[in-house]
């Protein structure tokens, strides 16, 4: 834990990562997904959501399967499917002092879309904490894991990534990250695809709440 104190640029996933996956808030996402491809393909919601899943594992999102398979317009479907409603999502106090904390470069890293960047932290109390957000259009909608939006984000944002520490909650998503030079840290679940990767060599650390682990760090760094 104690080289972490000399990190420059802190990079944080966003989805089931700034917010704990047991809040539900993706599933809202991941429902709406599910209408898209019903409407879009005149198919029930059970077939929809079987088709949501198959792209997701195939291609890394479900957006990516869509538009190679599908031809789906990908503004349509990112506005669609971040349009949700959260207001009941509480803000996250203890998550806010400890960016506050941190007083190097701190950057959201998402498949998702900035919109839904915005939503997000706006309602956990976060908004305005971070130096920048790449998103999946930044991306060229290519996903992590791939290769390509690593590369992109370190070039957008100047990252020194032997600097710097990607934290998420998809285990795999750490791979490119560690094979640039990032240190790695894998926020614990239970989902079984987020977490089954959870044991290869390329996570460094594994945390169990992102609050209390920068909390831990900033008491490192005061010390
Ligand atoms: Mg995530």
């Amino acid at each position: 834990m104690k080289n972490l104190i000399n990190i420059k640029y802190w990079i944080f996933d966003l989805d089931n990562t700034l917010y704990s996956g047991q809040t539900k808030v993706f599933s809202e996402v991941d429902k709406k997904m599910s209408a898209f491809i019903s409407r879009k393909m005149s198919v029930d919601l059970i077939k929809a959501k079987e088709i949501q899943k198959k792209y997701f594992y195939e291609y890394g999102t479900t957006l990516s399967g869509l538009m190679k398979q599908d031809d789906i317009d990908p503004h349509e479907f990112l506005e669609f499917v971040h349009d949700i409603d959260i207001s009941w999502l509480p803000k996250d106090i203890k998550l806010k002092e400890e960016l506050i904390k941190i007083k190097e470069k701190k950057y959201i890293f998402t498949n998702g879309s900035h919109a839904h960047v915005k939503n997000v932290t706006k309602q956990l109390g976060i908004d305005g904490l971070f130096d920048g957000a790449f998103d999946i259009v930044d991306a060229n909608f290519v996903p992590k894991p791939h290769a390509d939006p690593y590369k992109k984000i370190i070039k957008k944002f100047n990252i020194d990534p032997s600097k710097s520490i990607l934290i998420e909650d998809i285990a795999h998503n750490l791979e490119q990250a560690k094979k640039i030079g990032m240190k790695t840290c894998w926020l614990e679940n239970e989902e079984a695809f987020a977490k089954k990767d959870a044991n290869k060599p390329y996570i460094d650390y594994k945390i169990k709440s992102l609050p209390s682990f920068l909390q831990e760090i900033n008491i490192l760094k005061a010390a």
